[in-house]
């Protein structure tokens, strides 16, 4: 039967590195024989424009129904005034939330040949493979109530609630120390018990948790220390699990290390490896149109999918040798195989390479990938 790939290409550069990922797909399929049915739908403020809402029942719909997501990325200036319940981005949490994608899986790994496009030195991020698992569905991002209100004196406030339920933390910790075991043994919780008692619930579920973990080493880092400690050392990190916010923010730092957001994926996963996988970076309205954006991010996204969602009977990371994911391997070979030539986009450029736009992006890994 027919794998269900849902396409959801979004705002600014979504649609072009879309495109070029959907190459790769194309180049893939003639090459592994995959059998993958593609439906295509709207969201963020392409959707709002169409249907008047970020993410219509049609393409609710359609997500429910796929094996797998591929997303690209949503929002812009367009849709700045829309009010904070309509905004693009919404469309992107109320598919996270809808299919229970608690689990968000970021690698930080930074290619050989792009260690000196780092903001730090070489010998510090030089083989870098770091894996943040983020809680997804929980946490400040949804909490209620939230809003602004007036005050007696007139005065407007703002509040959001942090929650966290023993289950919610339970499960992603589950995932990260699984994650854990299956690469270099080690795990950092990180939190803010020193002030918030959320995050002290959350460590002490954790530490429960741990006990039927003994293989992997379980430590504990407040988040400011851990932001200082990921562009100090990177390298000390295997794997780290954190909350929504704190891993929103972290994974962004994160990216940095690689030397380009433009060439991180990432997959939000459910309890039925149902994903949406999607890149880190947002929709960069300022370089949108104009054949500048890295689809490398996007086109490894494809990968992820291929491995985490489409694969049959694979649970994460359980090393299966199907189709998808030899197709995925050679996916992520054809963007090692590109960057060894020396194809650059402007964000990863480098002295003497060979600078190429998003769509000459894209055919040279469809090259690397048909003519391995
Ligand atoms: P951004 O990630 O879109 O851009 C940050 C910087 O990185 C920009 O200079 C941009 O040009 C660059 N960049 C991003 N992706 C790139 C790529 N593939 N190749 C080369 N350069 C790349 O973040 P932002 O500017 O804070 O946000 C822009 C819009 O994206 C906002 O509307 C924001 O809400 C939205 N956003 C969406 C998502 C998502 O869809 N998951 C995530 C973050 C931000």
């Amino acid at each position: 039967m027919s794998k269900q790939m849902l396409c959801l290409p979004g705002d600014g550069i979504g649609p072009e590195i879309m495109a070029e990922a959907l190459k790769a797909l194309d180049a893939a399929k003639l090459r592994f024989g995959l059998d993958i049915e593609i439906s295509h739908g709207l969201v963020g403020g392409a959707a709002i424009d169409q249907y008047g809402v970020p993410l219509s029942d049609e393409t609710l719909a359609l997500a429910r129904n796929a094996d797998a997501i591929l997303f690209g990325s949503v929002g812009g200036p367009k849709w700045d005034d829309q009010p904070m319940a309509n905004r693009p981005e919404k469309g992107l949490l109320q598919l996270r939330a809808e299919l229970d994608l608690f689990a968000n899986l970021r690698p930080a790994i930074l290619f050989p040949q792009l260690a000196e496009a780092s903001s730090l030195k070489p010998e510090l991020v030089a083989g870098l493979d770091i894996l943040i698992v983020r809680e997804l569905t929980g946490g400040i991002y949804f909490g209620e109530p939230r809003g602004v209100r007036t005050l007696g004196n007139g005065e407007r406030e703002g509040y959001n609630t942090y929650v966290y339920r023993e289950s919610e933390i339970r499960r992603i910790a589950k995932v990260a120390f699984e994650a854990a075991r299956k690469r270099g043994g080690r795990l950092c919780s990180v939190d803010k018990s020193n002030v918030l008692e959320v995050t002290g619930l959350w460590r002490e579920v954790v530490i429960a948790e741990s006990a039927g973990y003994n293989d992997v080493e379980l430590s504990h880092m407040y988040v400011d220390n851990a932001a200082m400690q990921l562009v100090r050392a990177p390298k000390q990190f295997d794997v780290m699990v954190t909350g929504n916010m704190f891993g929103d923010i972290l994974s962004d730092c994160a990216a940095m290390l690689t030397g380009s957001i433009g060439m991180l994926p990432s997959a939000s996963l459910n309890e039925k490896n149902q994903g949406m996988y999607e890149p880190v970076h947002g929709s960069a309205p300022d370089i949108a149109g104009e054949n500048k954006a890295n689809p490398l991010a996007q086109i490894l996204s494809l990968a992820m999918l291929l491995r985490y969602s489409l694969a049959d009977g694979s649970s994460l990371a359980d090393g299966s040798s199907l189709a998808e994911v030899a197709a995925a391997d050679a996916i992520e070979k054809a963007v090692s195989d590109v960057l060894d030539k020396g194809y650059r986009t402007w964000d990863i450029a480098s002295e003497g390479c060979q600078l190429v736009g998003t769509a000459a992006m894209g055919d040279a890994v469809v090259d690397c990938l048909l003519n391995a």
